[in-house]
């Protein structure tokens, strides 16, 4: 008789529309790389589904899940516990099942941060975060708590902009203002960082953020969220006055590789993973 296990570990992801998530084709070559048995299911989950597509995760043993819009924030009222800056971010994009347990954490901001950090560290910067929605939010929390010394938040609804600034100053020790965005965003001479976490440039890759280009000095480090394509506008102008750039592929692939360290305690082989998107995206990535 074989010896053999035909019964692999289970992950994937809930959210809707997905057909054109990448992240299956990402995390499963990592799998594969890797020699771990293990499957990642991208999964079309309608919002009045949430509650049985979870339950189904924990009675198949399922050791954890990712979830993408619609279901970041309602997805909440499911888990047993949350990590820190899920707390504070208020969603969660990364549920781990331990013992019939579900905790959630959101690797967004994670991701992001683990990819700025190959560049430089954000401790004691000052940073210009672009745009107020779900990714600038995480993204805002986690540069708090790696000591970012003050965010700059502007956004077209000055609102959304000070619910972040205000939720980065009450939970992490790091200041932080808002303001609306009118004409060209000017990059202050104090600020090191500058990040897109807008959706402009998703699918246009001449769509590009109102900044001031002469105020992109070369001494800035400029990051943008935008995976597809991810040689931005942004991104390629400010390349071309000299500044470090980082694209929204290693963000990607690092909230990958934590989720699944969160899941498996194993870390997967992020190179591997960036050229699978690489491939998907176009040999310009
Ligand atoms: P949200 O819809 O929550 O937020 C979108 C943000 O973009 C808002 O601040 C919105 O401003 C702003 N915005 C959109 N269009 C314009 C415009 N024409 N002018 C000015 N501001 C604009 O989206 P998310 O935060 O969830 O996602 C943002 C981007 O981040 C997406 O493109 C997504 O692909 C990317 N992302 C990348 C990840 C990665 O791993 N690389 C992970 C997660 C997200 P307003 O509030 O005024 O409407």
């Amino acid at each position: 008789m074989s010896s053999q296990s035909f019964l692999s570990i289970l992950t994937g992801s809930f959210s809707t529309p997905c057909a054109d998530n990448p992240t299956v084709a990402m995390i499963e070559a990592g799998y594969r790389a890797a020699g771990i048995d293990a499957r990642y299911i991208n999964c079309d989950v309608r919002p009045d589904n949430l509650a049985d597509a979870v339950l189904g995760a924990v009675a198949m043993e399922w050791a954890g899940f990712n979830c993408s819009l619609p279901h970041k924030v309602a997805v909440i009222d499911h888990l047993d516990e949350l990590a820190e800056s899920a707390k504070i971010i208020g969603a969660v994009n990364c549920v781990s099942i331990r013992d019939g347990k579900l905790i959630g954490d959101n690797t967004d901001g994670k991701g992001f941060l683990a990819s700025l950090k190959d560049v430089t560290d954000p401790a004691g910067k000052r940073v210009l975060l672009l745009g107020a929605g779900g990714a600038a939010r995480a993204i805002a929390v986690e540069l708090g708590l790696a000591g970012a010394a003050h965010i700059m938040v502007v956004n077209r609804d000055p609102e959304k902009a000070e619910t972040i600034a205000a939720l980065v100053r009450d939970n992490t020790g790091c200041e932080a203002k808002a303001s609306g965005w009118e004409g060209e965003v000017k990059v202050p001479g104090d600020v090191g960082i500058v990040i897109n976490a807008t959706s402009i440039g998703l699918g246009d890759a001449e769509a590009m953020p109102s900044v001031a280009p002469d105020t992109l000095r070369k001494d800035l480090v400029v990051a943008d969220v935008i995976p597809n394509p991810p040689r931005t506008k942004l991104l390629r102008q400010a390349k071309e006055r000299g500044c470090t750039v980082l694209d929204g592929l290693g963000m990607l692939v690092n909230q990958g590789v934590i989720g699944v360290e969160l899941w498996l305690g194993k870390t997967l082989d992020a190179g591997v993973m960036q050229e699978t998107l690489q491939e998907i995206f176009g040999a310009d990535a």
